[in-house]
């Protein structure tokens, strides 16, 4: 028999208030098992706050599902988070991004992307060019779904990962998220750090330039984050865009290359 792909996503909040995500793109016979596994890490997130979790199950065509390759991993260390911050700006710079868009995006993820200085529950879509903000609802953002690792190669990656102390299930959802990302028509680079005031490492990923962890790239305690996709406007149409980032469902396959850590000292 064929395989028959399902999209499977979850939510879980408190009072209304988003406590935490996840999803996964499995064959139908391994769905129950992935849909229990989610269900137990929403009503156990931070002491289990959760009074709400909201599974949704949905099959995929399975001839609009693209493949592509994790990108390549670079952690970098760096003394505090502004020279993480300085690092970033370079290395969109390298890609491409202009100075006014590298400063244009720094300073909306610093001061919380959101209207209000709220954070956003999606990406910022930012001209590389000249640093406007181009996504259609600004509250919400561009929110990138439907992305998973190639079931049968995803111990072989949290394998590797974890060689590489890299275990943190943060890391393996980002590096998922940046392989579809990367693969957007029109991206230049992606910008990003957590909201979560703990987890203070954030990244720049490039097409061809992999996925470069700086840590630290936020302060400690700050609430403030979120993710920025830059892009080349001449190859970039705002529908096209959001439907490949959105609906289009996506695997990844590795192996994922990880360089050895270094230190950036400015
Ligand atoms: P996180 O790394 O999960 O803490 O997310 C950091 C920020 O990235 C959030 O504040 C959102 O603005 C944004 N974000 C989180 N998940 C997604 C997503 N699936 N697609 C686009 N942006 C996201």
């Amino acid at each position: 028999m064929r395989d028959e792909w399902y999209s499977l996503r979850m939510r879980a909040s408190n009072a209304g208030r988003h406590l935490s995500g996840a999803e996964r793109i499995g064959r139908r016979e391994d769905i129950p098992a992935l849909t229990a596994a989610l269900a137990q890490r929403a009503l156990t997130h931070r002491g289990g706050s959760t009074d709400r979790v909201n599974c949704t199950i949905e099959r995929l065509n399975a001839k609009a599902i693209r493949y592509g390759a994790l990108p390549e991993v670079q952690s970098w260390q760096v003394e505090n988070w502004q020279a993480g911050r300085r690092l970033a700006g370079r290395l969109l710079a390298n890609a491409g991004v202009s100075r006014e868009a590298v400063a244009a995006s720094l300073a909306a993820l610093d001061q919380g992307p959101g209207p209000g200085g709220q954070v956003m529950r999606g990406a910022m879509v930012v001209d590389a060019a000249s640093g406007e903000r181009l996504e259609p609802d600004q509250a919400r953002g561009v929110r990138v779904s439907h992305m998973d690792v190639l079931p049968e190669e995803r111990q072989g990656v949290i394998q590797g990962l974890a060689a590489a102390g890299l275990d943190h299930h943060r890391v393996l959802e980002a590096l998922v998220l940046a392989g579809k990302v990367l693969q957007a028509p029109g991206l230049v680079a992606e910008l990003c750090w957590s909201d979560d005031p703990e987890y203070l490492t954030g990244y720049v990923a490039m097409p061809g330039n992999g996925y470069q962890r700086i840590c630290p790239l936020k302060e400690a305690g700050s609430r403030r984050g979120g993710r920025a996709f830059l892009v080349d406007r001449r190859e970039w149409h705002s529908q096209v865009f959001v439907d490949f980032m959105e609906e289009t469902p996506m695997l990844l396959h590795g192996p994922v290359l990880i360089h050895p850590p270094c230190r950036w000292n400015p």
